[in-house]
């Protein structure tokens, strides 16, 4: 058995049903997944859609966790709960009630057919890098390379604006401000 706790930064996106209120049930849903706990979270994130300019608005948000999953059992229960949300689309890039995107696991980097760590698209989207840097500005990616450099070098502008959202781990409720 793997005890071993990770810390492992996790996107969450939705355009669909509500999105602030998937982005909290989805938060929920993490944190409920065994030995895995809830560190942290960034603002929640308003954005344009990348490719289909007539979706609708995105809600993004990006939180920190530790758990004792390995990377292909995390994929796997993020999988899960994005089913268990009611996903059905899978058009890349199209309208979704909710996508949920491993992005940094400790330092490890991996290329395997079902899943790429950091995560492909990291340094090309604004609402991925900027919550990433509100939660830990100081972050390093297993390359070597600064978080804030690489942000600092995006050309890419999705972002619209930001609220802040207030999540109780300990009730399990969430707001937003
Ligand atoms: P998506 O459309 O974003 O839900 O991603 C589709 C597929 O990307 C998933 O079924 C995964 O097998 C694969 N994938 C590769 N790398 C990652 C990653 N870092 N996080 C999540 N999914 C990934």
């Amino acid at each position: 058995m793997n005890s071993k706790s990770s810390i492992v930064y996790i996107a969450i996106g939705s355009n669909l049903n509500n999105p602030p209120f998937q982005v909290k049930k989805a938060i929920k849903a993490i944190n409920y997944l065994p030995k895995t706990n809830l560190l942290s979270h960034s603002s929640l994130y308003k954005t344009k859609p990348l490719d289909f300019k007539n979706h609708p608005d995105y809600a993004n948000i990006v939180i920190k966790i530790s758990t004792s999953l390995s990377p292909v059992i995390l994929l796997k229960s993020l999988k899960n709960i994005e089913f268990n949300h009611g996903r059905v689309c899978n058009e890349r890039w199209g309208s979704r009630i909710i996508d949920l995107d491993i992005l940094l696991y400790d330092n490890l980097i991996l290329n395997s057919q079902t899943l790429t760590i950091p995560h492909s698209q990291l340094r090309f989207r604004d609402f991925v890098l900027l919550p990433l840097l509100e939660i830990s500005p100081e972050l390093t990616l297993p390359t070597g390379e600064k978080l804030k450099t690489i942000a600092n070098n995006n050309k890419e502008i999705y972002i619209i604006n930001k609220t802040t959202i207030v999540y109780d781990s300990s009730t399990c409720s969430n707001s937003f401000m």
